[in-house]
Order: C-alpha cells, then structure tokens, then sequence
C-alpha cells in the first residue's frame, strides 16, 4: 500500500545527498594545482587531443602520432623515425628544453 511513499521517501533522500553530498564537494571548491608532475597510478589520467613532439618541436595530434613511454611520461612524435630519435638519446632532447628554460630567466 505504502509503497509509492516508500519510493517517494528514498528518491526526495537520494536527491538531497547528491545535492549536498557528494555533489556539493565536487563542484563548491576545486583546487587547480597544476603541478606538472603526475606521478601516481591513481587517478584518471588522459592523453591531451595534442601534444609536442620533443624531437622536431612540431605539434602532433596524439591520436594518430606515434607515441612513447619515458620516465613515467608520453612523448608522441610526428614519425617513427623521431620516436626512435627519441628513444636513442631521451635526455638529449629533454635535456635540451630544461636548459633552455633555466637559462632563459638568468641575466648576466
Ligand atoms: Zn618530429
């Protein structure tokens, strides 16, 4: 008899703890800490749609590029042949752009 109320009574509680449980926590405040570094197994992490090829600097779609693992991070390149640059000497080119940066902000 009671059953309609019964299913009234969880759905209005359900509706109350998404929109002030859970819900609430995701979309109130989210720290946006680009930390750069994403070490951890956990979390979802996602392939960017675009991605620069460390070798020749060229801007490859992920999807289609050729792609590489490095020290717990994904290099794609415009061709295998740049993969297999890459995967020769990795620290070369990583190498390369970490000078660039620490010398870009050093004066005299
Ligand atoms: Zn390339």
């Amino acid at each position: 008899m009671n059953t309609l109320l019964y299913f009234a009574f969880w759905a209005g509680l359900f509706f109350v703890m998404m929109r002030f449980g859970c819900g609430a926590h995701v979309m109130g405040h989210g720290h946006h800490g680009h930390s750069g570094n994403n070490s951890g197994p956990a979390g979802g992490w996602t392939p960017p749609t675009r991605d620069i090829d460390p070798v020749c600097g060229m801007n490859v779609e992920t999807n289609t590029a050729k792609s590489s693992v490095y020290s717990g991070r994904v290099y794609y390149f415009c061709s295998a042949e740049h993969r297999d640059t890459f995967e020769a000497a990795p620290e070369r080119y990583l190498g390369k752009q970490a000078r660039a940066l620490a010398t870009e902000h050093r004066h005299a």
